[in-house]
């Protein structure tokens, strides 16, 4: 072999060694990037693993049958108790190893496994049903001022049910009775509940409002009951106000008893008589009632010693809706083009509820334009939205806008 040939071998040698060497380098890249996503998926494995874990133990829980209310009677001394279930007799049941001791008392509400109704949970303390249904504020803070115009008939109501509570005696001195409860009729969001709540912030009573669809339940029995827990709590509570919305739908008319239904409802109002007639007028409970269909109502509630005041709650005239826009306005920060007189004379027909919708809906469209001062034009398109009444479209808005 010469020497030329010899070069020729060893540059073949040398390129190949090179070839070899990029291939090495090649295959240690593809070795690590395997590597990489063998991690990823492995990683993407453990995750979805435990996501199965988590739904079959989820699906595992979904399937367990349910469990029943129970209450305890009494502990024993072998660590067993005694429960009533809701669904009648007592039982003498185990106490799942979980359940606190300390915690299980006589008169616990407790939950029991379907199957041996060995209790496995302790409960917190029911509810009041009829605090579950009614709203009650202890300390309601509606005052006289927030009532817009209704003088004559707010003088009534606290002639009615704020002398009594506060001056029985002037009462007492003359002789006669105050009415027993007072019946407030008018169209809604006139302000009644409005009213009632500042009678009972003035006279410092505890307020509590069921509304009447309510105290109409599905199962028999279930309406008078509310209506006697209802009293009971109003008693409990004293001095209180029994504000009672929708009247008329426990204490329609008698038509016919055609369906059972009927005669829930008519038992219920059976009951709220019996409760009106058991009380006394000098009490410290004091009822009153509201409705926008006095017309359908039962005599029986209006005879004298029931719902025998009825004040009348007219939608408010043009003064009044002056003073309720004053009301609602009172915490907005108003343009000086912003005329009440304005916005009281276009919104005839316009109900309390109303103007506030109103008010509040003037400030919506003042944040919608990135300003802080609300204008009359906000105003006017927001009376257009709630009531819909005024000849005034979006091309004047922005013309008077601009
Ligand atoms: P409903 O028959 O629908 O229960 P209502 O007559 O009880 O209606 P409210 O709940 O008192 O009406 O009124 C609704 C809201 O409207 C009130 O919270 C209040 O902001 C406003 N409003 C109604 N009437 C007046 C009024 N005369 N003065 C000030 N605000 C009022």
């Amino acid at each position: 072999m010469d020497d030329e040939q010899m070069n020729h071998l060893k540059k073949e040698i040398s390129e190949k060694i090179a070839m070899l060497e990029e291939e090495r380098i090649r295959y240690l890249e593809d070795a690590k990037r395997v590597e990489g996503e063998k991690r990823y998926v492995e990683n993407e494995l453990i995750r979805l693993q435990k996501e199965v874990r988590i739904l079959k133990a989820e699906l595992e829980r979904l399937k367990q049958p349910p469990m029943i209310i129970g209450t305890v009677r009494d502990l024993l001394a072998s660590g067993k108790v005694i429960v009533r279930s809701t669904t009648g007799p007592d039982f003498i049941v185990d106490v799942s190893q979980d359940v606190d001791r300390r915690s299980l008392k006589v008169g616990s509400r407790v939950s029991l496994n379907k199957q041996s109704l060995a209790v496995m949970e302790v409960l917190p303390p029911s509810i009041d049903p009829i605090v579950s249904g009614a709203e009650v504020i202890e300390k309601p803070s509606v005052s006289y001022d927030d009532i817009g115009g209704l003088r004559d008939e707010l003088r009534e109501l606290r002639e009615a049910v704020e002398d009594p509570l506060m001056r029985p005696e002037v009462y007492k001195k003359v002789g006669i009775e105050p009415p027993k409860a007072v019946l407030l009729e008018g169209p809604p969001g006139t302000g009644k509940t409005l009213m009632a709540k500042a009678v009972a912030t003035q006279t410092n009573a505890t307020f509590i409002r069921v509304v009447g669809s309510e105290l109409v339940q599905k199962y028999i029995g279930e309406g008078a009951r509310l209506v006697r827990e209802m009293f009971e709590l109003a008693r409990e509570k004293s001095p209180s106000i029994v504000f009672i919305d929708e009247l008329d739908s426990v204490g329609a008319k008698r038509i016919d008893m055609a369906t059972s239904g009927d005669r829930e409802v008519q038992r219920t109002l059976m009951q709220l008589l019996a409760e009106m007639d058991g009380f006394n007028p000098l009490g410290d409970v004091k009822i009153i009632g509201a409705t926008n269909r006095p017309d359908i109502l039962d005599e029986a509630l209006l005879r004298p010693g029931r719902f025998d005041r009825i004040i009348t709650i007219p939608p408010p005239d043009y003064g009044a809706r002056l003073d309720i826009f004053a009301i609602h306005t009172k915490k907005m920060n108003l343009h000086k083009d912003v005329s009440f007189e304005e916005l009281a004379a276009i919104t005839d027909g316009a109900s309390g509820a109303d103007i506030r919708a109103i008010c509040t809906e003037a400030g919506m469209y003042t944040i919608r334009e990135k300003r802080v001062k609300v204008k009359m034009v906000d105003f006017r398109r927001a009376v257009d939205k709630v009531i819909g009444n005024m000849d005034y479209t979006e091309k004047e808005a922005g013309l008077m806008f601009g």
